[in-house]
Parts: structure tokens; sequence; C-alpha cells
């Protein structure tokens, strides 16, 4: 059985090397290699002696997930969908902007936390991804791009945690996957490009930020527990003011001054003035100021199991108003891909469930979100089971 050296850090690869009798600088050209030049056969690393070479070949490989469908959008955008074996698949999406290039990346195979409004959460969960599966998606995006675009320059900027998953429920391989990214020796991004979005698991919130804290971006999508309880079931162990005060602490160590908070515009759901105004609260109660915190309110892209639709853009401009007018730095998400069915919540390889999530899910699905009046939803609050 070869070792995939997708699944290594620059320490793990050391530790590698030395186990086969190598220096630690060894490491490093094999890294950068892989890495910044995107080779997979170790023939063609000209720098590294023959006879190491070779024995690289009898025991290791560099191998991304095969790419099922790859699909190119009219703006530019790229979504592939990746094999990672035993029926599973999972996306990536490159969005081209002006000034950046942003890669969404799933961290899992499905995601348990379930949320209302995310088709993957409806697909239930299948496994955590491995290292080499969660950097094998920014490889070969990023060698891929370069080389579709005629370029040597690096066009990946920015990665975003945003595709399948919850991150922070596949901590240890996630961090290792960030050490890659951010390593000089591999892609060399700035912890300020790199985002983990999260629905809010604190105690690994508060260990990221020890560990290695990059950007964050929560998923909040409700102004209170009641309403979060049934949007992101979550929020019943880990409530809105319980979070706000841990996304405190993370700014004392985080590379940007403010947290981003995803919102996801849910019509009568969670798009009322009263919502808006509630959310103020929620920010200013937290820290005496709004300054803290940006908002990015997210058009649903309704599927059917949801029963939820789109809020209508009045109400999404009325909603931005409220919290800009109340000093909150508030953006709407731009679609992109449309013609690929690449943008966000429409991330939806196939999973095979292992877990009932989906199930559970279309349970939730009788108790019905009510419209404007946020009182008339269930206010029962239990423990999350996942
Ligand atoms: S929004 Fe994120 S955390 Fe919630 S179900 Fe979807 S992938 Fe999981």
């Amino acid at each position: 059985m070869t070792v995939n050296l997708l699944d290594f850090d620059l320490d793990g690869l050391a530790a590698f090397c030395d186990r086969l009798g190598e220096k630690r600088f060894r490491a490093t050209q094999l890294f950068r290699w892989i890495h910044q030049r995107g080779v997979s056969q170790f023939d063609g690393m000209t720098d590294i002696a023959k006879s190491l070479r070779e024995k690289l070949g009898s025991v290791a490989c560099v191998k991304a997930p095969a790419v099922l469908v790859q699909n190119i959008s009219s703006d530019g955008t790229v979504k592939w969908l990746f094999d990672v074996g035993g029926g599973d698949a999972v996306e990536s999406v490159f969005i081209p902007e002006e000034s950046r290039g942003t890669l969404c990346i799933s961290s899992q195979v499905g995601c348990l936390i379930g949320c209302r409004f995310c088709s993957t959460g409806h697909q239930g969960f299948s496994r955590n991804l491995t290292v080499g599966e969660i950097i094998g998606q920014l490889w070969f995006a990023e060698h891929f791009l370069r080389q579709h675009q005629g370029t040597h320059e690096r066009v990946i900027s920015n990665v975003v945690f945003m595709g399948m998953g919850e991150p922070l429920l596949n901590y240890e391989s996630v961090v290792c996957a960030l050490r890659v990214m951010l390593d000089d020796h591999a892609y060399g991004l700035s912890r300020r490009r790199v985002t983990v979005s999260t629905s809010g698991l604190i105690p690994v919130i508060d260990q990221l930020g020890q560990d290695l804290p990059v950007a964050l971006a929560v998923s909040l999508h409700a102004s209170n527990d009641i309403l979060r309880d049934e949007l992101v079931p979550v929020n019943r162990k880990y409530p809105i003011a319980e979070l706000m005060q841990a996304c405190r602490r993370y700014l004392l160590v985080a590379p940007r001054d403010f947290i981003t908070f995803e919102y996801c515009m849910l019509n009568g759901v969670n798009d009322s003035p009263e919502h808006a105004l509630e959310l103020v609260q929620v920010v200013l109660q937290a820290a005496g100021t709004t300054t803290w915190c940006k908002f990015n309110l997210i058009p649903f892209n309704p599927f059917p199991a949801s029963g939820l639709t789109r809020s209508p853009s009045e109400k999404v401009l009325q909603f931005l108003k409220i919290l800009s007018d109340a000093g909150i730095v508030t953006t709407i998400r731009k679609t992109r891909g449309d013609d690929i069915d690449a943008a966000c919540g429409q991330l939806a390889g196939d999973v095979r469930d292992r877990t009932d999530v989906h199930k559970r899910i279309a349970r939730r699905r009788t108790i019905m979100v009510k419209s404007e009046s946020v009182a008339t939803l269930p206010g029962r609050r239990e423990g999350v089971s996942g």
C-alpha cells in the first residue's frame, strides 16, 4: 500500500522522509515539487536523486480525488465533482473575481449538522475527508487553472471552507490541511485569506483560535434562539449569546478584525425588519458596538425538500439597510455560476447517508417554520444529536 503524500503537512512529510533515511531538506524539495509545481510523478522531480525517486515510486504517490464532472460557467466559475470512493462524491467551486480567485472546498462527505436550508444537510453524512482529499481539491484546482489560463502565477488567492460539511467536526484533518495552505513552501496563502466557516461549535472555535487562527465565518441565519434552534440545530447546544462571546474571544487572535456572519435570507422565516433589528441588538449586546462583525446576506437557493423559498430582493435590501444604518458592514452575496448550478447551497454531490440525518430533517419538516412572528415557532430545547 502506497502512502499519499498529499496527506502530509511539511512536518509530516519530513517524518516520512526520516523513515526513509532522508534528511528534512528532501521533504522541503518534495513539498515544493508537489504543491508549488503540481508535479505528481516522482520522475519529473529532477533535482531529487534518482535513487530516492525510485524509492518513492515504490512506497508513495501523489493522488488527488478523481474528477467525475467538471463544469465551467460563462462567468468563469468552475465546479468540480470529485470522486472520493465508496460511491461518495464532494464538490469544489472556483469563483474568479477581479482582485482574487476563491476556491470553496468541502471538508466532509455530507454533514451531520442538518441545517434546514442546506441541501447538503438534507443528504445526511457519510464520512470525514482525509487531509489528502481536502488538500487534493486545492492541489487539483490550482494546477488545472494555471494550465487552463496558461500561467505559472498563482490563480487561487483565497480558500473558504464553505462546501460540504462542518469543518470543525473534522478538526485534525482540516487544521493539517490549513497548515499546508499557509506554508510558504506550498501555497503560501495568507491567514486572512483562508476562511473556516462553522455552524458555531464553540469549544472547537476556541481550539482553532489557539492552534491556527484563520479568518472565521459563522453561519448565523437567525436573530434569536427559538428560530436558530429550528434552522441550525446545533444552536440547542451552543446558543446565540454564548456563540457571540466565542466570536469575541476569537477576535483577540484572529488575523482580521471582524467576524463574518452568514445569513441565508428565507422568505417569511428570518427576513423581516424585526429580525434585522433583533440582530442589531444581538451584536450590540455582545460588545457594545456594531463594528466587530460583518454580515453577508445570502440569497437562498431553493431545493424541493427544504419547503423554503428565497426572500424577494426588496426584503433583502430593506434588511441590509437596517443593519447598515446600525453601522454593521453588510453585503449581499452575488450568485455566481448559475448556469452550472454552482451557487451556494447547491453543493450537492452524492452522499451515502450512514447516519440518517436526512430522516431526522424529514421529520422536522412537519414543523413548518411560520412567517413573520418568530413567537409562533416551537421553543423546545433539547440536546443536539449531531
Ligand atoms: S450549512 Fe454547513 S453546517 Fe449546516 S448542514 Fe449545510 S454544510 Fe452542514
